[in-house]
């Protein structure tokens, strides 16, 4: 008797390795049970009836069916393509860190359906919004990325005093996912010392506008969390406290898969 395993899901291609000419081996992350890693046999081949729906960047619906070791294609349907992704340089760079990144904090088997929504939405930005600010929605990205995978910062008070008041001179602490209000970030920024683990901590002064573009990329709702502006000369600072809090969240991250796999 024949017990072949099948689910019948959405998925968004975030990984393809081509194997041989016609063959590439997909990561899809689905609502149901985040990354899924299928074999796609043939799909590179242009006689192939799911060359569209197994491109990276598409998401498609699928018939997949289990074999020995992977789960390999029985049908699938394209829902969307992003096809304004694809013909341009900075929009398809910008796709493909956001798949990785994806790839990266996304689990097997554990089902994701903000992370999903989160990249549908940003490459859906990615594709239709010619306007788009391209360095604000990766840096909104990144933090909200960080947020739906449980590192949510806190940044409504000071992380040590509790205080609403943050004025200029206000500190993210990124290691602790919190705030340093200017009278308590003196005492914790200046003499820094290294941790135990001989790791630096990190502190990032922030303005403002920064802090408040912050909390409307983490909480608003996902359709409309990049619609935000920020201005212009607090840009760099806003990118670069999100980028370097994914970047923390990541290793966080790492250090976590490490550690599952010693066990
Ligand atoms: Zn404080």
């Amino acid at each position: 008797m024949s017990c072949t395993e099948q689910f019948e899901t959405r998925g968004l291609v975030i990984r393809e390795v081509r194997t041989s000419e016609a063959d590439k081996l997909l990561t899809l992350l689905t609502p149901e049970r985040g990354k899924v890693t299928v074999s796609g046999k043939g799909v590179a081949s242009l006689k192939s009836r799911h060359m569209a729906s197994c491109q990276l960047f598409s998401y498609s619906s699928f018939i997949l069916k289990k074999t020995k070791k992977y789960f390999y294609i029985a049908e699938s349907e394209t829902i969307e393509c992003f096809f304004g992704i694809r013909y341009d340089i900075e929009r398809l760079a910008l796709a493909t860190y956001i798949c990785e990144v994806v790839d990266y904090l996304a689990l097997e088997e554990v089902a994701d359906d903000d992370l999903l929504r989160l990249t549908l939405n940003t490459l859906y930005a990615l594709s239709e919004k010619k306007d788009a600010d391209l360095s604000l929605l990766k840096a909104a990205f990144e933090i909200r990325a960080a947020s739906v995978s449980g590192f949510t910062p806190d940044l409504n008070a000071c992380g040590v005093c509790g205080t609403v008041s943050l004025r200029h001179g206000t500190y993210l602490d990124v290691m602790n996912g919190r705030l340093l209000c200017p009278d308590c970030s003196k005492e914790y920024v200046s003499g820094l010392k290294e941790t135990d683990e001989g790791i630096s901590p990190i502190f990032i002064k922030i303005t403002p506008s920064s802090l408040e573009a912050m909390r409307y990329a983490v909480s608003a709702p996902i359709k409309r969390y990049l619609s935000f502006s920020i201005p212009g000369e607090e840009k760099e600072a806003f990118a670069y406290s999100c980028e370097k809090y994914l970047l923390h969240i990541s290793n966080t991250v790492s250090n976590r898969l490490n550690i599952t796999e010693t066990l």
